[in-house]
């Protein structure tokens, strides 16, 4: 198990990578400020305790990885969250991108397909005293229909189309923010919703997020 406590990262190395998501382009600072004060280290395996604090991927449990801060910071900024939204996110994994998301808006639904990283990551929230987040074990390529619509969306693993059963559970002027592509680099969209229920696409840049899988996994 994980040690339940760990050692307040020094304001220092927190910020060096801030500076670094800004050179990068994240320009909010309110999502600036929420990636300073999250322990990325709660999120991340021992094994990689040293790398906590810098701007990568890491590998988590069940051959999943914990998103790279700069993608991070990028994709929340591009959701362009209010406080009074909610929000559901397909991916939980470590949980980080969730914690980032719960401290910006009232409530986050997320959905996961391995009930060890689930727990894991709601064994954190709870550290965390993160109460606005809900989570479900599931295949999150259905989204949530008995929560739905939602104000936004976001999608932490590259859908192989385009998310068109999501984009059914989001609010008129609601944004998805989703990797999009079946190869190892995939296109990071932004689908906004109008009020016709028209729907704009741009893409943001490209990413390599693990694959959204069909189903829940079977192994733990
Ligand atoms: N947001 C996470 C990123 C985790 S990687 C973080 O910050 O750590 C993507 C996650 O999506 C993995 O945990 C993977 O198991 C999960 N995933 C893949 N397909 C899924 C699906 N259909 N439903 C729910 N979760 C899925």
């Amino acid at each position: 198990r994980r040690r339940m406590t760990v050692a307040p990262t020094d304001a220092e190395t927190r910020a060096r990578l801030i500076l670094s998501l800004r050179q990068g382009g994240v320009a909010d600072p309110r999502v600036l400020r929420v990636l300073e004060e999250t322990p990325r280290d709660l999120f991340v395996p021992d094994l990689f305790q040293e790398r906590a604090w810098e701007d990568s991927a890491l590998p988590i449990a069940c051959g999943q990885t914990i998103s790279q801060p700069l993608i991070v910071g990028m994709m929340t900024e591009a959701l362009r969250v209010e406080p009074r939204h909610r929000v559901l996110e397909i991916g939980t994994g470590s949980g980080y991108q969730t914690a980032v998301l719960a401290k910006l808006v009232r409530l986050v639904y997320t959905v996961e397909r391995y009930r060890t990283l689930l727990a894991e990551a709601e064994a954190r929230f709870k550290q965390l005293g993160l109460l606005n987040v809900v989570t479900r074990f599931g295949d999150g390529g259905e989204g949530w229909p008995e929560q739905a619509p939602f104000d936004r969306i976001m999608v932490t693993a590259a859908a192989p189309g385009e998310p068109t059963r999501l984009l059914g559970q989001l609010k008129p002027g609601g944004v998805l923010v989703a990797p999009v592509g079946k190869g190892a680099v995939q296109s990071l969209n932004r689908y906004t919703l109008g009020s016709g229920g028209e729907v704009d696409k741009e893409h943001l840049g490209d990413v390599r997020f693990v694959p959204l899988l069909e189903g829940v996994a079977k192994e733990l």
